[in-house]
């Protein structure tokens, strides 16, 4: 079964007496293990579709199937737990709390999970830095940190809670190649050691070609969608 199913999904925003469609009856389905990107100029709805996807934003017409749960027409509070315990996110300017320490960072969306005890917190968090290489700055807050190590702590705060499903909008877009590249390998080899879904967008060419499935988008639209047959390849060995 998909872990996420968008079936005709249209989202119009208004603007004054104009209404942009930033979305025009776009259908995918994503299996669990995908490593997808999203692509396309900017303007074509690439935020648009992740904000739909990860229940930040409501469809004006069309489903959403997170997980085989239905998920469209519902708020953002109703869907908190969905969010909470299903998807992880990740932002180009980072979104980290400057007043926490990496650490605290990655421990504060487990405060919504009610059924870790402090000591499993505890260990999640210091698991998660360890995956990212970031032990050893786990007091560091994000003024302390480069982009790359922001990043890391904010792929760390995203697994943490367990996501099946971790969205990623431009994560390599305020970093330089090398960072970027860095980080999308981290995401890639979680991907294929955990099985975690990441679904990425970008603009940036190098990062395309390391996914394995390729969705253009343009205009509202999906115009294609491309396997990579040599990622597969990689991944299945
Ligand atoms: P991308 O991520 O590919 O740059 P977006 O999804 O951000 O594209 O935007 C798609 C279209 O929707 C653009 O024309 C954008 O201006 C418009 N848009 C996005 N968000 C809003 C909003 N909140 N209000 C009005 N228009 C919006």
């Amino acid at each position: 079964m998909a872990i996420v199913k968008v079936e005709k999904v249209s989202k119009r925003y208004p603007l004054g007496e104009q209404v942009v469609e930033a979305l025009r009856d776009v259908s995918l389905e994503i299996e669990p293990g995908s490593f997808l990107a999203i692509a396309g100029p900017s303007g074509s709805g690439k935020s648009t579709l992740l904000n739909i996807i990860g229940c930040i934003d409501n469809p004006s017409a069309g489903r959403v199937f997170i997980d085989g749960h239905d998920v469209s027409g519902k708020t953002p509070d109703q869907l908190a737990d969905v969010r909470a315990r299903t998807l992880g996110f990740i932002f180009q300017n980072f979104n980290l709390l400057p007043v926490l320490s990496a650490r605290e960072n990655v421990d504060y969306p487990l405060l919504q999970l009610p059924e870790l005890t402090r000591a499993e917190r505890r260990e999640r968090v210091a698991h998660y830095l360890e995956v990212v290489g970031l032990t050893r700055y786990a007091s560091h807050r994000p003024n302390q940190l480069s982009g790359g190590q922001r990043q890391r702590v904010a792929i760390a705060r995203a697994l943490a809670t367990h996501s099946r499903v971790v969205l990623a909008d431009e994560p390599t877009a305020n970093l330089d190649r090398e960072t970027g590249r860095s980080i999308l390998e981290l995401m890639q080899n979680i991907n294929r050691t955990a099985g975690t879904t990441f679904i990425f967008s970008t603009h940036d060419q190098h990062v395309m070609t390391m996914a394995d499935r390729l969705v253009h988008m343009e205009d509202g639209r999906i115009r294609a969608l491309e396997t990579n047959a040599a990622e597969l390849a990689g991944a299945a060995q």
